[in-house]
């Protein structure tokens, strides 16, 4: 997991998290136009704008997801992403 890289200011579309900094899962990649995140306050699977602020995901990636054999890697990162979420809260309660 690289550090965490400060974007423009942004709310999760499922529970309106205020998003000002973004961390990767693989080593040394940059958030990007269109790449997918999770959200560390709810979990789910948002997408970077132009402006790397969140949106929904379209009707195109959510069918790219559930068929595209290489989304499998998409799936594992957002499960291991999730159980980072699930830990960092418990330690917090
Ligand atoms: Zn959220």
């Amino acid at each position: 997991m690289s550090e965490s890289i400060r974007i423009p200011e942004s709310r999760c579309p499922y529970c309106g998290f205020a998003i000002t900094e973004c961390t990767s899962l693989l080593a040394g990649d940059l958030p990007v136009a269109r790449a997918f995140a999770v959200c560390c306050g709810c979990g789910n699977l948002c997408v970077f704008r132009d402006d790397l602020k969140l949106r929904l995901p379209n009707d195109a990636e959510i069918e790219w997801l559930l068929n595209n054999h290489a989304a499998a890697e998409v799936r594992q990162l957002v499960a291991r992403a999730r159980a980072f979420i699930a830990l960092v809260c418990a330690n917090r309660n």
